[in-house]
């Protein structure tokens, strides 16, 4: 039995079994490669769901992590430390607002304090969108529309609702002066990278200022420079320049350290009050420390300009081949719509020749590689992609 059999083995004995078998057991990583636990090699075009931002053992990030590991691992909120205060006000300089920030160690529970935060207004109405992801925790599930995910956990907090993604009318109509807020992804990761017509945005907060409500932009996977700007409610390519009350962000602001933010901008910056919410580990100074690393090297690598650079690249390469119908693309956050419904077969191909990709549903891939790829790389996977589609068009030995 090889290495991978036996650690899958133990995973299913030990782990619960919330996301079915894994694709691999990987062993390490090294910029935008990773190696399984027999010693095969990939290049990583998903990017730990938009999380690797730095790709895979960045020194910057390890040099970081490590010297604060070194100096100060842990204390609580009892206590603040220098990087919690650092990145909050790094993170309120890129917003370009004055704001007040809650850290978190996840995405979802990033939504979960804006949540809360919007019931400080006295308002318990929410819009949120159709094919929108916010989490898993209640009342980040609460937003999310998929039935699957909600069914087995009726009821959730209520007070939602669901309106198209990308219809600004259908939006206006819904907000009303009951509505607390309006959540919104800038574009739709987990939908697979569904950019909304430009304007979207506007209208939004047009809608949420004619009621008084906030605009909640989710951008936990959107931030932190995966559609080559720091945020994508900042990509003039996505939207004219927008002014959101609360933004979420986790994934790619620790670089793979978990670490997730509830930024609250305005007047919202001040609702969640002493008691109102808490955490034992948010803004710890060893994950805080993570993401100033990570925002100093976007910076030093000049990653948002290559994040849009390359993007394109990958984006023209996504696109050639005739299997695929449609690429939605913002930098390095790339959406392929299939003639046909084998994505999960396309995933499965190109792992076998090397390649991590997702799919996000029976016809659709999304990449997120690191910001750090390189053309090479890049290279390496044009010159692959045509033959992964091919093979993947073609009957198996299942299908007889
Ligand atoms: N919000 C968005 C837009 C996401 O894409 C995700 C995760 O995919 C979440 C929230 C939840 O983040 P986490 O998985 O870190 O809880």
């Amino acid at each position: 039995m090889n290495d991978q059999q036996q650690w899958r083995d133990r995973y299913a004995g030990a782990l619960m079994n919330t996301f079915g078998p894994p694709r691999l057991v990987l062993a390490r990583g090294s910029g935008a490669r990773v190696w399984d636990a027999d010693g095969k090699e990939y290049l990583d075009l998903f990017g730990g769901i938009a999380v690797n931002a730095l790709g895979h053992g960045h020194p910057a990030l390890v040099r970081a992590v490590t010297e604060q590991l070194e100096t100060l691992g842990h204390v609580s909120n009892f206590f603040a430390t220098e990087p919690q205060v650092a990145l909050a006000e790094r993170l309120l300089a890129l917003l370009g607002a004055e704001g007040r920030v809650f850290f978190t160690n996840s995405g979802t529970e990033a939504n979960e304090a804006a949540f809360k935060l919007t019931r400080r207004t006295g308002r318990t109405h929410l819009v949120a969108t159709e094919g929108a992801f916010h989490g898993r925790t209640m009342g980040a599930l609460a937003l999310t529309a998929k039935e699957a995910y909600r069914a087995p956990f009726e009821p959730l907090p209520g007070h939602v609702t669901f309106v198209p993604y990308g219809d600004s009318a259908a939006l206006a109509a819904a907000v009303t002066d009951e509505t607390a807020a309006v959540v919104l992804e800038p574009v739709q990761g987990e939908a697979g990278v569904v950019v909304p017509p430009h304007g979207y945005l506007t209208a939004a907060r047009e809608a949420c200022d004619a009621h008084g409500a906030l605009l909640w932009l989710d951008e936990v996977q959107t931030g932190i420079g995966r559609t080559g700007t720091w945020f994508a409610h900042q990509n003039p390519a996505l939207s004219e320049p927008v002014r959101a009350d609360v933004v979420t962000l986790a994934k790619g602001l620790g670089g793979g350290i978990p670490i997730g933010a509830c930024v609250g901008l305005g007047e919202a910056a001040t609702l969640l009050e002493p008691g109102n919410h808490g955490t034992t580990f948010g803004g710890n100074p060893v994950a805080c420390a993570a993401a100033l690393a990570v925002l100093d090297t976007i910076e030093a690598e000049g990653l948002l300009e290559e994040s849009a650079r390359l993007g394109k690249l990958l984006a023209d390469v996504v696109e050639e081949p005739e299997q695929v119908v449609s690429v939605d693309a913002a930098g390095l956050f790339v959406g392929a719509q299939l003639a046909a419904d084998n994505a999960a077969r396309v995933v499965a191909v190109a792992q076998e020749r090397g390649f991590l990709l997702n799919n996000t549903g029976p016809g659709r891939l999304r990449f997120a590689p690191p910001l750090t790829l390189g053309e090479p790389d890049l290279q390496e996977f044009a010159d692959a992609w045509a033959g992964i589609l091919g093979a993947a068009d073609q009957p198996t030995t299942e299908d007889a």
